[in-house]
């Protein structure tokens, strides 16, 4: 694809003039990419080596508060050095900003040069690794739904954000004099990510006013994640440089649909054979494929912190405004948590549905496939197939309702300690856990609208 670079590329690209700027890139514990912005020459001459970072960036907030109580770092400790370790196969151009590269890193620990354990880039690498040894590339596309506002993120700052303007007035699913409106976004994002070797496939319309979604081309888990935090930060700069604002996160209005990020998921031979694809069998989805999808419905519960990371992301789950509430698989099914898509082709593949915007999607692919290969291993059995309306179906399993119950079963995962370590769980699980706290201690608009003349 254009705009992936060697460091030789890149070099050249400098000599001529057309790169100045490189952002040297670590993906945070929210999947927001922090780093610094080199001079092309001081990363030629050895940046590209490593750059440091202070390792709080493992143990904040959205607030970039230094959050008490991580194991990984602290006051106590001092909060040091990571090693922020360029990844240069991800090297590439960033055409929507003038003369700049950027290349993403994985984080190191300063004195040992191990991977950080806590590390989301880590966390996903690990089970892609695990995935490959038990035979199998895992693919994955995280599809991306966000709302587009006519205001810049400074006039919202300073206005407030009670009277934010979608880009369009109505619902504009697949409509395409709708999403005409939002073109100078939208063409500048396609083009842009094209130019950074990041495969878009197309955006489209979705189903509130205001709300659209760029699909990627589905690729091998670590690089699905790499392309959607790059996307994403796409998304917002170009926006931003539009004078425009967008929003990931998972419901922004209670009257209107939330934002997802549904992640599709097939598993391949290393050799290129999609190894959920039996023609013989029902939906053409083989035993692989069934065991993978039986591990996720079992620990669907435990991984849905990693799906729905704030007390927001719960406030997405209701009712038939297509986002699940019931962890359950079904064919072409979109009030299901599991949806089978593909059937009877080599696409054939499933979507985890409960996914929001707001995911972290290292931490929300590595989730998913730890479940899934669990399945793999105990030989789970699928369970039967779902039909009709799942919101009806009141015997099924529910997903968790809060982040509370979601951090508990997170906390709880033998799973999940097993195949990302005991100290990683504990440090998500407290991350969940510190979200709770600052949201339950907030006096919000909606209680002094209610209590302060009435009450
Ligand atoms: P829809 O009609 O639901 O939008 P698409 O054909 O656009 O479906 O596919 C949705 C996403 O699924 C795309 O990002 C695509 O790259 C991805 N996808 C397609 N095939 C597979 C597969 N075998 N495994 C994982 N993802 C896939």
């Amino acid at each position: 694809m254009p705009g992936q670079m060697s460091l030789d590329e890149l070099r050249v690209a400098f000599d001529a003039g057309e790169i100045d700027t490189v952002l040297v890139a670590a993906p945070d514990m929210q999947g927001r990419l922090m780093g610094k912005r080199f001079h092309a020459a001081h990363f030629l001459e050895s940046g590209y080596n490593e750059t440091h970072c202070c390792n709080y960036l493992l143990a904040t907030d959205m607030e970039m508060l230094t959050v008490e109580g991580y194991a990984s770092t602290s006051w106590a400790k001092g909060y040091g050095d990571y090693t922020m370790k360029p990844d240069l196969a991800t090297l590439r151009r960033v055409p929507w900003l003038p003369g700049t590269a950027l290349v993403l890193c994985d984080l190191l620990d300063h004195h040992t040069h191990e991977e950080v354990a806590v590390s989301p880039r880590a966390i996903l690498k690990r089970q892609v690794a695990r995935a490959r040894e038990m035979g199998y590339a895992a693919m994955a596309a995280t599809e991306l739904e966000f709302y587009i506002f006519e205001q810049s993120y400074d006039a919202l700052r300073d206005g407030g954000t009670d009277h934010l303007t979608p880009i369009s007035s109505y619902n504009e699913d697949y409509h395409l004099f709708q999403t005409s409106k939002e073109e100078p976004l939208m063409r500048s994002l396609r083009n842009g990510l094209y130019g950074a070797g990041i495969p878009v496939e197309n955006s489209k319309g979705e189903a509130e006013a205001g709300q659209a979604e760029i699909n990627i081309r589905y690729a091998e888990m670590l690089t699905t994640a790499d392309y959607h935090v790059m996307t994403k930060q796409a998304t917002k700069e170009i926006a931003h440089g539009l004078g425009k604002s967008v929003t990931f996160m998972a419901k922004y209005d209670h009257r209107r649909a939330g934002s997802s990020s549904h992640v599709h998921q097939s598993l391949w031979s290393l050799d290129g054979v999609p190894a959920f694809l039996d023609r013989d069998a029902e939906y053409g989805m083989s035993a692989v494929m069934r065991q993978y999808m039986a591990g996720q419905l079992a620990h669907a519960g435990e991984l849905t912190a990693l799906l729905a990371p704030n007390v927001n992301s719960y406030k997405r789950f209701c009712v038939g405004m297509f986002a699940p509430t019931k962890a359950v698989w079904s064919l072409d099914n979109r009030t299901a948590g599991f949806r089978v898509c593909g059937d009877g082709t080599k696409a054939v593949r499933v979507e985890c549905r409960i996914g929001g915007a707001d995911l972290n999607p290292y931490l929300a692919c590595a989730g998913l496939l730890a479940a899934g290969l669990a399945g793999l291993e105990q030989g789970l059995e699928l369970e039967p197939e779902m039909r009709g309306d799942s919101y009806q179906n009141r015997g099924a399993r529910e997903i968790p309702k809060t982040l509370r119950h979601a951090a508990d079963l997170l906390e709880g995962s033998a799973m999940l300690r097993a195949a990302f370590g005991d100290e990683v769980v504990e440090h998500y699980t407290h991350a969940a856990r510190w979200e709770i706290e600052e949201h339950d201690r907030v006096v919000t608009d909606w209680e002094r609208k209610r209590l302060l003349e009435r009450g």
